[in-house]
C-alpha cells in the first residue's frame, strides 16, 4: 500500500461546494479558483480580520479615515480587474432578480385577489341577511 501524503487531494470549496485540487503552493487552500468564491472569500477575510481585530479598527479609524479608504480602494482595485467578469455576474443576477419579484408578484397579486373575494363574500353575506 503505497498511500503518500498528498496535500493536492480534491476538497471542497467552502464556499460553492464543489470539488477542486488546491493550488500546489497553497495547500491549504479552502476556497475553489472560481473568481465568484475568490470574491466571497476576500469578502470573508475582511470581516475575519476586522471581527479578530476589533480594536484595532476603531482605533484606526479614530486615528485616520485611512485604513477604510485603503480597503474601499482593494475592492474597488479587485472590481476593476475583473470588471467584466462582475458585469457578467450582475447580468446573471439580474435574471434572477427579476425572475424572484415575478414570482413574488406573482404571489403576491393571487394573495391580494384571495383577500378581495373574501371581502367580498363578507359583503355578500352581510346583504344576504338585510
Ligand atoms: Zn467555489
Amino acid at each position: 500500500m503505497e498511500k503518500k501524503n498528498n496535500p493536492r487531494t480534491e476538497r471542497k470549496c467552502k464556499v460553492c461546494g464543489k470539488s477542486f485540487i488546491p493550488n500546489k503552493y497553497r495547500p491549504n487552500q479552502e476556497v475553489c479558483s472560481s473568481l465568484e468564491c475568490q470574491y466571497q472569500r476576500q469578502l470573508e477575510n475582511m470581516k475575519a480580520w476586522r471581527e479578530s481585530n476589533p480594536n484595532y479598527f476603531k482605533y484606526k479609524e479614530s486615528q485616520d479615515k485611512s485604513w477604510k479608504q485603503a480597503c474601499r480602494e482593494r475592492s474597488l482595485e479587485w472590481r476593476r480587474k475583473h470588471k467584466e467578469y462582475l458585469q457578467l455576474y450582475r447580468e446573471a443576477n439580474k435574471e434572477r432578480h427579476r425572475e424572484y419579484m415575478r414570482e413574488y408578484m406573482r404571489k403576491y397579486r393571487k394573495r391580494k385577489k384571495e383577500q378581495q373575494d373574501k371581502n367580498r363574500e363578507q359583503r355578500g353575506g352581510e346583504n344576504a341577511g338585510e
